[in-house]
């Protein structure tokens, strides 16, 4: 390719998603693959949205709403928030790029985490700003001391609530500290993908913060407890002002017609998220006595996924459980060379994982 790209795109490593299992099954030969690799939900859909998606489908030669006027209501009636404080993103990913720019551009910063999601990182890399990488305290993010790293060219901080891929949280109080200390020239993105399976007395969303502080803006998606990751849809919270800003930034259909209606239904059907969410418990149970039995180590969690150290390189384990047809994913990319992601599924492929770490593991020896 002859056409010059900016030094800053050069550099830039591109996301690396978990393995599609048709993917897998070419390039191995295998049949029967599990995907424990993207934390989607072993349930399926919530099939109150396929349904709605279904007849949804009849009107796709019409443009969506661009804002996703009916979306956005339902999430203001589910969840208390003001419609006008409410932005709808092609997964919550898209909201975190738009953010990124609307306010980064060189000279400029984002703080976030070490063992933060990667495409923090990639998102303000791509505007040409700098990366201000915190260490963690343990596998939990020290807010006292992210906070500590703004300094006049920060605009962004990056905090996942629960993290991924450590599985881990902080509490309401410290992000209500840290939004008390950090300048209110910051934009703080609280990104709460995982808050529906979050079962702790002292976790609660920012969300009742955005009264008091204008620079938050609060993510949620339909990608994990809804089972939706495929249709895209993720939402913000935030001042209205703030949000105008970045509707600017917006593509104007960003948002597909299927996957907002789909959405709608999504929000009405509260049994498919509990159901979720008590599976996820279960099996987790289940996983943390098998690992603990095999000696590995883990990394106690609070969402759909669990973080697991593991003998030598996360990748070479990765590639063995590969082999045997379980699909995890390697956690280099986020700072944990010597760890696998393994999604919580439901106990048949559970127990497949098990079977076959246990294999690896002996092959090991
Ligand atoms: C899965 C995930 C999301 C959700 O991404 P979507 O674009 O909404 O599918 C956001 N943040 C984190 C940390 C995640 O793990």
């Amino acid at each position: 390719m002859k056409i010059p790209v900016p030094e800053h795109i050069r550099k830039l490593e591109a996301y690396q998603p978990g393995k599609p299992i048709k993917e897998v099954e070419r390039e191995l030969g295998l049949k029967n693959t599990i995907k424990m690799a993207s934390n989607e939900n072993p349930l399926g859909p919530c099939p109150g949205a396929v349904k709605a998606a279904v007849r949804a489908l009849n009107e796709v030669h019409y443009y969506p709403e661009g804002g996703g006027f009916y979306l956005c209501e339902a999430l203001s009636r589910y969840y208390g928030v003001a419609k006008e404080q409410i932005i709808l993103g092609n997964g919550s990913v898209e909201l975190i790029e738009i953010a990124a720019k609307t306010f980064i551009q060189k000279g400029l910063n984002t703080v976030f985490s070490d063992g933060a999601f990667a495409m923090y990182r990639i998102a303000t890399l791509a505007m040409d700003g700098d990366v201000k990488v915190v260490p963690m305290a343990g596998r939990t993010h020290d807010l006292k001391a992210m906070a500590k790293a703004v300094d006049e060219n920060t605009r962004l901080m990056l905090v996942a609530n629960p993290n991924n891929p450590t599985g881990t949280y902080n509490s309401f109080k410290e992000v209500k500290e840290l939004m008390e200390s950090v300048p209110d020239t910051v934009l703080v993105i609280v990104d709460e993908a995982y808050k529906e399976y979050v079962r702790k007395e002292d976790y609660k969303s920012a969300a009742c913060l955005l009264e008091k502080h204008k620079n938050l803006l609060v993510l949620g998606t339909f990608s994990k407890a809804y089972g939706l990751a495929g249709l895209r849809i993720g939402y913000g919270f935030g001042d209205p002002e703030l949000l105008q800003t970045l509707h600017k930034v917006r593509s104007p259909f960003n948002t597909s017609l299927v996957a907002q209606e789909a959405c709608i239904a999504a929000l009405d059907d509260r049994e498919f998220v509990k159901q979720s969410v008590e599976l996820n418990y279960v099996e987790m149970e289940y996983l943390e006595k098998e690992l603990s039995s095999l000696g590995l180590k883990y990394t106690p969690s609070v969402c759909n996924f669990i973080l697991v150290d593991v003998p030598g390189s996360g990748k070479a384990f990765f590639e063995a459980l590969l082999r045997e047809g379980v699909i995890v994913r390697p956690m280099a990319m986020s700072g944990f060379p010597g760890s696998i992601r393994v999604t919580i599924c439901k106990r048949e492929g559970n127990k497949r994982f098990i079977e076959a770490t246990k294999k690896v593991l002996k092959s090991l020896k």
